[in-house]
């Protein structure tokens, strides 16, 4: 970036890059401050938060009621392991599964623990119920997705980065087109006992399958008897203008995988939801988490939940995610390939002349707005869900100045 560096800024940047692992490549900015859509960096300049932590902050930064029972919470008790009972897990679990009109809940602390835990239930289900040989079961995944970084996820990830130096890799996955249901169909064998896929693929740079599409999988999936697994975990709890992207198309998976914003931005959570049938699969002892289900966060995803139907966030990432598509619409840019998006999941495609996503960011924060590049030539646009109109039209200005010059 172009602006000078503070010694505050300068002396954290070098000790992060110092002792922490070089895993990720941020933007300059040492951010120390949040509340709601902005933050602040260590320097006191205020900052609109345009990808809120990869939609784990849909209910903003420090949402008051969620650090009320943060702190209430934290007074009482934290943590007991799954050897004993504790009073806040089944509350969850209950509020969870009837949020998601399904029967039970499994607990876990990130993304790609849940996604681990949904394909754990996927083969034992194709070996107890389905009757595929032994160790022969087949998840189907599509190319560019995006569902964490295990050995076992980044052993079906098509991105070469992900997994070059990581192998030898898990087996028991093919590997299909997305939006293509040829390519599904042509995919298909005895043995295959799911499909695994996020109804928008956020990190592949917000690629939105056709309408049908997941209506078309979901018949596939009841026809040959096997499981549709909905990777949530960016789309879900109202970032396309529905509590779950799946209920654009009016289908219910089988097993529906959550994190990110169910943890309100405050502290890691995840989920596996599905029926007492499949879910009920598990016996003691196959599966299991220090961390999950502990009291402390699952009070907090109680209100998390709570604060995402009370405060409508669904509709309201409906509205504003209308609204601003249709102003980014209207900037005239050469470089501009695509606007889509869903709700307030927004990416704006540039065309390869325009040289990378990442200068436009780093220009958009000098502007005061954080957004990330995903795939080279895409800025995502991921506010909040409760951004208001005034705060939306403070960043039209900024991203009509950046994309203007
Ligand atoms: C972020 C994400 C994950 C992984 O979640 P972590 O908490 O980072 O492990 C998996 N799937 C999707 C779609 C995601 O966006």
């Amino acid at each position: 970036m172009t602006r000078n560096f503070s010694d505050k800024t300068k002396y954290h940047i070098n000790l992060n890059e110092t002792y922490g692992a070089h895993n990720y490549k941020p933007l300059d900015i040492i951010i120390s401050k949040g509340e709601g859509v902005w933050v602040w960096d260590i320097d006191g300049k205020k900052y609109l938060d345009m990808l809120s932590a990869y939609s784990a902050l849909n209910q903003g930064h420090r949402h008051p009621k969620i650090m009320e029972t943060l702190f209430r919470q934290a007074n009482l008790l934290t943590l007991t392991s799954r050897a004993f009972h504790n009073d806040r897990l089944g509350e969850f679990c209950k509020k969870l599964a009837e949020l998601c009109e399904m029967e039970m809940v499994l607990p876990m602390n990130t993304g790609a623990e849940a996604v681990e835990t949904a394909i754990k239930l996927a083969r034992k289900w194709a070996y107890v119920v389905k009757k595929i040989p032994m160790y022969e079961a087949k998840i189907i995944v599509c190319a560019n997705n995006f569902h964490g970084r295990t050995t076992t996820i980044v052993s079906f990830s098509s991105e070469e980065h992900y997994r070059y130096y990581f192998g030898p890799f898990t087996p028991g996955f093919k590997i299909v087109e997305y939006d293509s249901i040829e390519s599904i169909k042509k995919a298909l064998t005895p043995d295959t006992c799911a499909i695994l896929v996020e109804p928008i693929q956020g990190e592949a740079g917000i690629i939105v399958p056709k309408d049908g599409y997941l209506k078309e999988l979901r018949r596939i999936c009841s026809d040959n008897n096997m499981l549709l697994i909905l990777d949530e975990i960016q789309t879900g709890l109202g970032r396309t203008g529905k509590l779950f992207c799946y209920q654009h198309e009016n289908i219910k998976p089988d097993i529906l995988i959550l994190g990110k914003a169910l943890g309100g931005g405050v502290i890691p959570i995840s989920a596996v939801v599905s029926t007492g049938k499949l879910l009920g699969l598990f016996t003691p002892g196959e599966h299991g988490s220090t961390f999950g289900g502990n009291p402390l966060a699952c009070a907090v995803a109680i209100t998390a939940l709570d604060v995402i139907i009370e405060e409508n966030l669904p509709q309201r990432a409906e509205k504003s995610g209308s609204y601003f598509i249709g102003e980014l619409k209207k900037i005239r840019n050469e470089l501009i390939k695509e606007i889509r998006g869903k709700g307030l999941l927004i990416g704006v495609e540039l065309k390869p002349e325009a040289g990378g996503a990442r200068k436009y960011c780093e220009k958009l924060a000098e502007e005061g707005l954080l957004c990330k590049e995903t795939h080279e030539n895409v800025v995502r646009f991921a506010p909040p869900l409760i951004i208001s109109k005034d705060e939306i039209d403070w960043a039209l200005d900024r991203i009509k100045k950046v994309f203007a010059s």
